[in-house]
C-alpha cells in the first residue's frame, strides 16, 4: 500500500483506535469517522460536580498482553487494587487474597468460610494452568463454560458461590458462568499476570491516549455512518467518503446492521452501576468487595477514592455499586433497594450518602453465542476492501478490542 492509501474506520472505540494507530505508523493516511461527541465509545470517563464517572464500573487488567504492548502505561498513572478481595458473607467481610501477592492475607484466609485449604491449593493450580494456557485443556476442551472448569478443577460450593461466582459474573457479567473456558482462561491469566488498576484520569483515559497518537484533522466526531456502498460509506448528512478500505470497528448489533444483517437474536450482556457520593469511605483501601450471601440485588462493590483519589474531590469518597442481575430488568426504586443492602452492610451512615448517576448500559458485552461460536465473525476480513474489528470479533474484553484493531491493520496492510 502506498503511503497515500487512506482507510476509513467506522468507530473511535478502542478498536478503531487502535487500528488507526497500526496503520499511521506504518504510514498509512486514515479518517476515523465516530457518531458521538467523544473517542472511547464504551470506555468513557464523565467529570460530574469533581467526581470521575466512568461508564459503567470496569477495569484495566495490566497483564492483558496487547494492552501492555499498546497502552504507555506510565502516563495512565494506574492506581491498583489490592490482589483480592472482601467478600461480605455472614454478616460480616472476610478478607479473601492472591497468597503469591498478599502472602500476608493466607492466614485470615485460611480461617475464613468462604473455602477450604484445599480450594486455596486449587487456586494456585488455577493460576499455574492458566499462565501456562492449559485451564481448557485440564477441563476437558475449549468448548466447556467457565462454570464447568471450575468445577472440572474440584472447587468447593463455598468457594463457587461465595467468591468465584460474584467475582467472575461480575467480570463477564454473567452470572450463569456460560462465558466460554478459553475467555475464563485468558482473563484469569491476565489476573495472574498483573494487577487490576485504574488510570488516575478514569478510564477514558486509554481511548484518549490512543486518540492523540492519531495525526491531527484524522478523527470526526458527530459523524455517524449510515450505510456502506463499497469503497465508499454513507455519513447521516448525505454526504460519501471514498477510500482504499472500510473498517466496521462498531459493537456487533450496529456491525450487523451496516452489513445489512439483522441484529443476531442472541440477548448481550448488560450491565447497571449506582454511584453515591459520602462524606467518608465505608472501607479503606483499595478493595473490591463481592457479595458472597448470594441474596439481594448487589453484585459486586467498591470505594473508587479508595483505589484512586482523583476519582472524588477532597474530602469526599465515591462508592461505586454494580448489580449481580444483568438481565436489565432496571427495577423501580432500585436506589432504595441497594441503599437498604449497603445500610445492612454499613449501617444507618449510608443514608446520608448522595445518589450520583445511575449507568445502565444494555450492550455492555457482546453475547456468549458471539464470543463462543464467531462463525468467522472473528476474522478481520468481511469482504475485498471491507474489514471488521471490535470486542466480539475477540474476547469481548479491552484486550480482544485492542488486539483485533491491530489484526484488521495487518491484514488491510498484507492485502492492499
Ligand atoms: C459497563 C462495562 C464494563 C466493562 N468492564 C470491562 C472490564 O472491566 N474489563 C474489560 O476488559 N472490558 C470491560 N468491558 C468491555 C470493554 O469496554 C469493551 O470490550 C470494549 O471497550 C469494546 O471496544 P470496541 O472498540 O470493540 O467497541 P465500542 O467501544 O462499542 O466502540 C464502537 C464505536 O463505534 C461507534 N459507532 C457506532 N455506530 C457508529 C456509526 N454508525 N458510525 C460511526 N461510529 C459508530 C460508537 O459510538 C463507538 O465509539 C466493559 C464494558 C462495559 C460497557
Amino acid at each position: 500500500m502506498s503511503a497515500s492509501a487512506r482507510v476509513i474506520i467506522v468507530g473511535a472505540g478502542l478498536a478503531g483506535l487502535a487500528c488507526a494507530g497500526h496503520l499511521v505508523r506504518r504510514g498509512v493516511a486514515c479518517t476515523v469517522v465516530e457518531a458521538s461527541d467523544e473517542v472511547g465509545g464504551r470506555v468513557r470517563t464523565d467529570r460530574v460536580n469533581g467526581f470521575q464517572l466512568d461508564r459503567g464500573f470496569q477495569v484495566l487488567l495490566t497483564g492483558y498482553p496487547e494492552a501492555a504492548n499498546v497502552l504507555d502505561y506510565p502516563t495512565l498513572h494506574l492506581q491498583s487494587f489490592h490482589p483480592g478481595a472482601l467478600v461480605h458473607y455472614g454478616g460480616r467481610f472476610h478478607r479473601i487474597s492472591d497468597p503469591v501477592r498478599r502472602p500476608q492475607d493466607v492466614l485470615s484466609g485460611l480461617m475464613s468460610p468462604i473455602g477450604s485449604l484445599r480450594d486455596k491449593l486449587t487456586t494456585l493450580r488455577l493460576r499455574q494452568d492458566a499462565l501456562n494456557h492449559r485451564v481448557c485443556a485440564q477441563a476437558g476442551g475449549g468448548n466447556r463454560t467457565t462454570l464447568e472448569a471450575l468445577a472440572s478443577y474440584g472447587f468447593s460450593a463455598a468457594m463457587r458461590e461465595r467468591f468465584l461466582r460474584p467475582f467472575l459474573g461480575g467480570v463477564f457479567l454473567d452470572q450463569s458462568l456460560s462465558t466460554p473456558c478459553p475467555i475464563f482462561e485468558f482473563v484469569w491469566a491476565a489476573f495472574s499476570r498483573g494487577a487490576i488498576a485504574l488510570p488516575q484520569a478514569g478510564m477514558g483515559a486509554i481511548p484518549a491516549q490512543l486518540a492523540s497518537s492519531l495525526p491531527v484533522g484524522s478523527l470526526h466526531l458527530h459523524t455517524p455512518v449510515t450505510q456502506l456502498d463499497g469503497k465508499q460509506v454513507v455519513l447521516a448528512s448525505g454526504e460519501r467518503l471514498s477510500a482504499d478500505a472500510v473498517v466496521l470497528a462498531t459493537d456487533y448489533a450496529t456491525a450487523a446492521t451496516l452489513r445489512g444483517e439483522p441484529i443476531p437474536a442472541a440477548p448481550s450482556h448488560q450491565s447497571t452501576t449506582l454511584y453515591f457520593d459520602a462524606p467518608t469511605p465505608p472501607v479503606r483501601g483499595p478493595w473490591l468487595l463481592l457479595n458472597g450471601d448470594q441474596q439481594g440485588p448487589i453484585g459486586t462493590a467498591c470505594v473508587l477514592s479508595e483505589v484512586a483519589p482523583s476519582y472524588a474531590p477532597a474530602g469526599r469518597a465515591l462508592i461505586s455499586i454494580s448489580l449481580s442481575d444483568q438481565t436489565g430488568s432496571v427495577q423501580e426504586n432500585l436506589q432504595g433497594i441497594v441503599r437498604a443492602q449497603f445500610r445492612e452492610w454499613f449501617g444507618a451512615s449510608v443514608d446520608g450518602w448522595r445518589h450520583l448517576r445511575t449507568d445502565h448500559i444494555s450492550r455492555a458485552l457482546p453475547p456468549i453465542a458471539y464470543l463462543a461460536d464467531k462463525n468467522g465473525a472473528g476474522s478481520p476480513r468481511l469482504k475485498p476492501e471491507l474489514y471488521q474489528c471490535g470486542d466480539y470479533c475477540e474476547t469481548g474484553t479491552l484486550d480482544g478490542a485492542l488486539l483485533s484493531g491491530r489484526q484488521a491493520a495487518d491484514a488491510i496492510l498484507a492485502d492492499l
